[in-house]
């Protein structure tokens, strides 16, 4: 996820590459028409020094883009983690699932896997969210507004599912063209747009 209408997403291609000097880094961000975004990423069943050293990298290609979230499908790994940073504190979780939910808020959201472009979406505003974080402890977390929306916004990837499948369809029909084009050109570098629930296009 995309942390606001003025941190505009783009490709981290090209940015990490002093780490990794005369080679290709090891993971690069998906995008949207990428079929393993739509895959369900399957549970971790250990913590073992890769899957350390993956959540370091998907911290670089987070903060790199820039976002506020990543999950492991946005850089093609089935598995079912993401990363995060909220009020600056870095956090990791592995097997996360909501199990409680209340309200509704609507709020603009981003994703770095569909970059250019933000919805207004209805999602509920707090969540229980649990899981295991890096050292192997069971965590539990009460969000509210931004971080209920992030946590609800990276678990979605991990079941395989894009913000763009929250769209009203008015929506849906302003973003055509857009979702069109990045499916087949990859992102752009043109201005960041955003489409209200009722379908308005602003800039
Ligand atoms: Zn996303």
């Amino acid at each position: 996820m995309t942390s606001d209408h003025g941190g505009r997403a783009v490709g981290d291609r090209g940015a990490r590459a002093g780490r990794y000097p005369g080679g290709v880094a090891p993971y690069s961000l998906r995008y949207l028409g990428d079929p393993v975004l739509q895959q369900r990423t399957n549970d971790i069943t250990e913590i073992d020094d890769r899957l350390i050293q993956l959540a370091d990298d998907m911290f670089d290609i987070m903060y790199d883009a820039p976002g506020i979230g990543l999950a492991a499908p946005q850089i093609g790994v089935q598995k079912r983690l993401f990363v995060y940073e909220h009020d600056d504190e870095p956090g990791v979780l592995i097997n996360p699932s909501v199990v409680e939910s209340d309200g509704q808020w609507v709020f603009s959201e981003g994703c770095l896997s569909i970059p250019g472009i933000y919805f207004e979406i209805e999602r509920p505003k707090q969540v229980m969210i649990t899981g295991v974080d890096l050292d192997g402890n069971e965590v539990r977390y009460e969000a509210d507004e931004l971080q209920a929306r992030l946590f609800q916004h990276e678990l979605d990837h991990l079941n395989g599912t894009l913000m763009v499948e929250h769209l009203t369809d008015e929506q849906r029909k302003a973003a055509k063209k857009h979702l069109l084009e990045l499916r087949l050109n990859g992102p752009g570098t043109g201005p960041s747009i955003s489409i209200a629930a009722d379908g308005t296009v602003s800039d």
